[in-house]
């Protein structure tokens, strides 16, 4: 009996080593501890043995029963393993494929022209402030030196939403509200969107983009507006570039002037791009007229200071040379694809 069960037992570990599928561990499992299996019909036979030897075989019996299971699930779980890993092996992701390629936007041309200004400015120790779309007249017209029946007022025509509420025409009631907090010295940019009532044409639009600037502070004159004005010419448009001041009227400054640059095209010979004439036309500047400082609660005879005003869709057209200010808005994938 106890030759039989040894050669049983070593049998079966024969078996499971030499096994390489979980089905044929299973099989082993069956033919050696099943119902019908030979351990079982070991114990079936016990009746044949003598009564004082059956504890004894019955021990002999269990452990080779308990040495069986082990070494099955011990096989079971080596090859359960290294079924794992094959599958791991055959799902790895190879990062060598070329991938799919997303489609991404990229930022508008204005915007583009708006970071670059502010790059600019921002350098110069400016801080960028915005302020409301929809305006009260007051400090849309009246705190900057246009009175109600101002003819200036024909000139930026905007829409109103009732007698004193309108849409900013400018971006100026931006200074004036930074004014009168009465922090001083001032140094800020006021970019955004400003309207008018203008039918659209190719430089011409109800909504369009200012930039404009502002300087407060003691002893400030125009030699600082040109200075400061002649060093954003030639960051924007290259440091050759010259720029040229010709008187102008705007309600809010005094004095005040239009600021030229010498055509980037051509260097000033001229050409096609500056009509032959070597200047571009770029903003609109001045001295803030005492009025304005004095309505925002600073004292004109200690502060003094600069203000300028640029569109952002004329920087825009100029940088990238296109000719008509509607493609800038009709987000015409083929034209914004280009900048
Ligand atoms: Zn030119």
């Amino acid at each position: 009996m106890k030759d039989q069960l040894e050669k049983i037992k070593q049998e079966a570990l024969r078996q499971i080593e030499a096994s390489d599928a979980l089905e044929k561990l299973n099989d082993i499992r069956v033919a050696y501890l099943g119902k019908k299996g030979e351990l079982t019909s070991v114990l079936k036979s016990m009746k044949d043995v003598a009564p004082e030897d059956r504890p004894k075989v019955g021990q002999m019996v269990n452990d080779a029963r308990t040495m069986i299971e082990g070494k099955l699930e011990e096989a079971m779980s080596i090859l359960q393993k290294k079924a794992r890993e094959e599958q791991l092996k055959k799902e790895v992701i190879d990062v060598t494929l070329p991938a799919k390629r997303n489609k991404v936007g990229h930022t508008h041309p204005n915007t583009i022209a708006l970071k670059e200004v502010e790059r600019i400015f921002v350098g110069m120790g400016y801080e960028v402030i915005e302020g409301p779309e929809v305006e009260y007249d007051s400090y849309n017209f009246e705190k900057l030196n246009i009175p109600k029946n101002h003819p200036a007022r024909d000139e930026q025509d905007t829409f109103y939403i009732s007698d004193n509420i309108v849409l900013r025409s400018q971006t100026s009631p931006v200074q004036v509200r930074t004014m009168e907090k009465g922090k001083l010295p001032i140094r800020m940019l006021a970019p955004g969107r400003v309207f008018r009532s203008d039918e659209v044409d190719a430089t011409h639009s109800p909504s369009f983009h200012q930039i404009e600037g502002l300087v407060i502070d003691k002893n400030i004159t125009f030699a600082d507006l040109k200075g400061t004005l002649a060093e954003f010419a030639r960051e924007l448009f290259g440091l050759e570039t010259k720029v040229k001041f010709r008187p102008h009227h705007f309600p809010f400054t005094e004095p005040s002037a239009e600021m030229d640059v010498t055509c980037f095209k051509c260097g000033g010979k001229g050409c096609r791009f500056c009509k032959g004439s070597g200047w571009i036309e770029i903003l609109g500047c001045g001295m803030v007229h005492p009025n304005v400082l004095t309505m925002s609660g600073i004292d004109p005879d200690e502060y003094s200071g600069f203000a300028f005003g640029v569109g952002l869709e004329r920087i825009a057209l100029l940088k990238y040379e296109i000719d008509d200010m509607r493609l800038l808005y009709e987000n015409d994938i083929r034209f914004l694809k280009q900048f």
